[in-house]
């Protein structure tokens, strides 16, 4: 199946138009319209290859929305004019103990992420979704609530899910003092979720013009974090820190806010490792913990969220030829809050 998109030929190289095969359409699987793409930060570490060696040609992309238009032969989950969402992996083993649950992503012998890898027939290369199609196997998609705007709802399927999930993991809800380590494409879905399951929430930025919009969202309060000395009144305060920020930062810092038993879940991802102050760790029976997006069964329920609470993620939406700039603001944290491109520009 013929797609056009957006690839990086070589890594750093700026994005140019790529027109590219995807496999034909089997049995199981779903054919889509890429109506929008968003630009998640990850996108831009793999381009770079911050996390390392990666794949190229590489068509980036894990956010993707759009409407079904052919379904294979034993196709039951979906049919034509669907809305139809795909996240951050395609496939994976179906056997292991955290694929049985539905925890998809943490398949003992790993996801097949949307790109930079080789899909699980291990010759095909897996092209994201900067692109106008899109081809998946039914059980890795999800359904879109039809009451939602489709701009905002293609960054639910990364960040929002990657918010949403440990916030259900650690039982956000009234009464508990949450924390969310910058305001980007993750983070304002954090001020928004945590904030409509009932915690108060604190944002904790190096962009002091990003107050207004904080609060708007939801957030209680706004730190800003220039001068680490203002934090000390907050020390030992929170139940739990969300730390989404793409950068190297002192996490230590905020190990320091959490009360007895708190946990500071680890969520951003710069590629390089961080050093913990272990004595911040004894001083309360803190937990540093990971994770990272969440399985098929938990992304619908989370859109479903989405559907019954009208949240959407705050977007630019931006044709195929602003991506390299966009990548840019991205880094520079210019972005409010995240970009999407319009896949009729592909
Ligand atoms: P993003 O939109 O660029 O947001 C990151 C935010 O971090 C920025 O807006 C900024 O917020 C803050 N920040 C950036 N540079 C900083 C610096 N030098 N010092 C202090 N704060 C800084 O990125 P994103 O798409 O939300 O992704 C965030 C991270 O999560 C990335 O590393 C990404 O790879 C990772 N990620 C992880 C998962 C997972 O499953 N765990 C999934 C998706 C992405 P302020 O301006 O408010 O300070
Ligand atoms: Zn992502
Ligand atoms: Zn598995």
């Amino acid at each position: 199946m013929k797609s056009r998109g957006l690839a990086a030929i070589t890594p750093n190289a700026p994005l140019a138009p790529f027109e590219f095969e995807r496999r034909e359409l089997g049995p199981d699987d779903v054919v889509l319209d890429i109506a929008f793409a968003g630009i998640c930060h990850s996108d831009i570490h793999q381009v770079r290859q911050e996390w390392g060696p990666a794949l190229f040609p590489m068509v980036p992309g894990h956010e993707i929305a759009g409407v079904v238009t052919a379904v294979g032969d034993s196709v039951t989950k979906f049919a034509v004019g669907d809305l139809i969402g795909v996240g951050v992996f395609i496939d994976s083993c179906r056997k292991c103990t955290s694929c049985v649950q539905g925890l998809q992503q943490y398949c003992v012998e790993g996801m097949t992420g949307t790109y930079n890898t080789l899909e699980r027939d291990g010759t095909s290369v897996a092209y994201g979704g900067y692109a106008d199609s899109f081809i998946i196997n039914q059980d890795y998609a999800v359904h879109i609530p039809s009451n939602l705007p489709l701009a905002g709802v293609a960054p639910l399927l990364c960040a929002g899910i990657t918010l949403y999930s440990p916030l259900r993991t650690w039982g956000a809800g009234p009464g508990m003092k949450i924390g969310v380590m910058g305001l980007g494409g993750l983070g304002h879905m954090g001020v928004k979720f945590a904030h409509a399951m009932g915690a108060e929430v604190t944002v904790f930025s190096h962009s002091p013009d990003k107050e207004s919009d904080a609060l708007e969202m939801g957030a209680d309060h706004f730190v800003v974090t220039k001068d680490t000395s203002l934090l000390k009144p907050l020390h030992k305060t929170f139940d739990l820190i969300l730390n989404t920020v793409s950068a190297d930062l002192d996490i230590n810092t905020y190990l320091d806010l959490l009360t007895l038993d708190g946990t500071l879940v680890v969520i951003g991802l710069p590629g390089k490792p961080y050093s913990v102050n272990v004595g911040s760790l004894l001083n309360g029976r803190r937990r540093i913990a990971g994770s990272m997006i969440g399985g098929i069964p938990e992304i619908q329920e989370m859109l479903d969220f989405c559907g019954k609470h009208s949240i959407v993620s705050d977007v630019e939406v931006i044709s195929a030829g602003y991506v390299n700039t966009a990548y840019e603001r991205t880094v520079a944290s210019d972005v409010k809050y995240r970009f999407v491109i319009d896949a009729s520009t592909f």
